[in-house]
């Protein structure tokens, strides 16, 4: 019998222990699982956090997700199938200098697969055109891919206008951070298999045949049913009684004694063989003192600021095409946001109600930082005022700020090194502990849930 301690009960947390759980059942292990949650409930600072008219709702989270994920197979799994809503075509929009355009509609990685819609396109010049004409095609021999930026990855692909311009913000909208000096291995996973300077031109072709949509395979969009609260307690309803929760419990030390790991909670030692760490490292690495190593590794990397404002409007103070998703800024644009998410096209709920949601995503660093320093009133009122350059009469009925500051790791060239000898190094040092979630980068939901697969696939092989 192995005793298997997940520390954090949030997204990472709830979906290891589902998979531990179902795995274990599948293939005969005799496990005990104890979820440890330091507060009330699962995810508490993710949902329930905004109030309107007496309803709670989940503080402004994507609610839809595609058929060629794992969300959706989860989903699947559960039994939730009625739950999904096929969507129609959600367009994403990019807000230059002259207004609003259309992106070009086939991509590739952001990049513009349909020549001849670009070059129809208002986002660029006559002469910017000419340019991008002459220019679009160049080497694509790659040799150190390895070594690679988005940056130096598409300008040498393609001509810099169409990266400054479509890809760029794009990109930075998919991801939530700037992304220019970020390793491409690490954003692109399909680009992951491929080796220094190996074939990659057949590569790219295939992705290409395979007709990619802005990373995404073509697949349908679904909306949701519910919000990230009922998705928790459906993971949870399945837990078998293998799985205890334990909520209120603060983990405050970790340390290992011969064979097992001592998980300290308000002052009681309790004996574990697999630790699941999902918490933030700030949170860690206190448990880690004596690892000077360890504390060197997060000393040097950096972080993402995220700040996200909700706002709720009356539906008719928003004259807004029900078919577009998001808006995207241009990089030159000199503008406080990066992307706007038209929330209430994609969460089924608020569109039954008079209301209209709109998520405002900050993710450029210094526009982060900057707003950071100012009070949650200053913050909304700045953003209020850019909100009218694109839609006229806004009027505001609620707006909730949050602001989430060392939000993930930036994933730049150094931070894919660091993470490859950190995992060597955790498995060889901490053989039993598993890093998952917010403990490392933790960007979405989709991604979040694949590790915690991953993880508790990797832990029942060992048993
Ligand atoms: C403002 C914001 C908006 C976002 N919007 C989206 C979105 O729209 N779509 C999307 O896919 N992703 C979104 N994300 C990303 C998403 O929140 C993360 O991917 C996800 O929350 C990671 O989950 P996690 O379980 O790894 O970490 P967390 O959610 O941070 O869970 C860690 C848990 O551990 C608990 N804990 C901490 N310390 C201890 C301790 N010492 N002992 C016991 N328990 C402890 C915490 O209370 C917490 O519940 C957003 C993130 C933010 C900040």
């Amino acid at each position: 019998m192995k005793n298997i301690a997940v520390i954090g009960g949030g997204i990472s947390g709830v979906s290891i222990a589902y998979f531990l759980d179902r795995l274990a059942s599948a293939k005969s292990k005799k496990m005990s699982i104890d979820i440890i949650e330091k507060q009330s409930e699962f995810a508490r600072d993710k949902i329930g956090k905004f109030e309107y008219k007496q309803e709670i709702y989940d503080s402004g989270w994507h609610n839809s997700i595609t058929d060629a994920g794992i969300l959706y197979q989860v989903m699947i799994e559960l039994g939730l199938y009625r739950y999904l809503i096929k969507s129609k075509k959600v367009y994403k929009l990019i807000y230059t200098k002259d207004g609003i355009k259309s992106l070009p509609e086939r991509m590739l990685y952001t990049y513009p697969l349909d020549k001849f819609e670009l070059m129809q396109s208002g986002i660029f010049s006559v002469k910017e055109k000419l340019s991008i004409f002459l220019k679009l095609h160049k080497n694509k021999n790659l040799k150190y891919i390895n070594r690679l930026t988005v940056e130096d990855y598409f300008k040498s692909t393609l001509n810099s206008n169409v990266y400054k311009k479509i890809v760029e913000p794009v990109l930075t909208s998919h991801y939530g951070s700037d992304v220019s000096k970020q390793s491409i291995k690490l954003l692109m996973p399909e680009l992951a298999e491929i080796q220094n300077g190996s074939d990659l031109e057949n590569k790219i072709r295939k992705l290409y045949d395979d007709d990619l949509k802005d990373n995404i395979v073509r697949s349908n969009e679904y909306k949701l049913r519910f919000t990230l609260r009922s998705f928790l307690e459906n993971l949870e309803s399945y837990f078998s009684n293998r799985v205890f929760i334990r909520f209120d419990n603060k983990v405050e030390k970790l340390e290992r004694r011969e064979d097992k790991y001592v998980i300290t909670i308000d002052g009681r030692d309790y004996f574990y063989d697999y630790i699941i760490v999902s918490v933030k490292h700030r949170e860690f690495l206190p448990w880690f003192q004596d690892d000077i190593r360890l504390q060197r590794y997060y000393k040097g990397l950096k972080y993402v600021d995220n700040l996200v404002v909700i706002f709720i409007l009356n539906k008719n103070s928003l004259q807004v095409n029900p078919e577009i998703g998001e808006i995207i800024f241009d990089k030159e644009v000199d503008t406080y946001t990066t992307k706007l998410e038209y929330v209430s096209n994609k969460w089924i709920d608020i569109k039954s109600r008079n209301i209209h949601m709109l998520r405002a995503y900050v993710n450029r660093q210094d526009k982060v930082r900057d707003l950071l320093k100012k009070t949650d009133e200053e913050i909304i009122n700045i953003i209020h005022s850019e909100l009218f350059t694109i839609h006229e009469n806004l009027e505001i009925e609620k707006a909730l700020v949050t602001r989430a500051e060392r939000n993930y790791i930036y994933a730049d060239i150094k931070y894919s090194r660091y993470m490859r000898e950190l995992d060597r190094y955790f498995k060889k040092k901490y053989g039993n502990i598993y890093f998952i979630g917010h403990s490392k980068k933790a960007i979405n939901l989709e991604e979040t849930i694949i590790e915690a697969r991953e993880a508790a696939k990797e832990i029942i092989e060992q048993m």
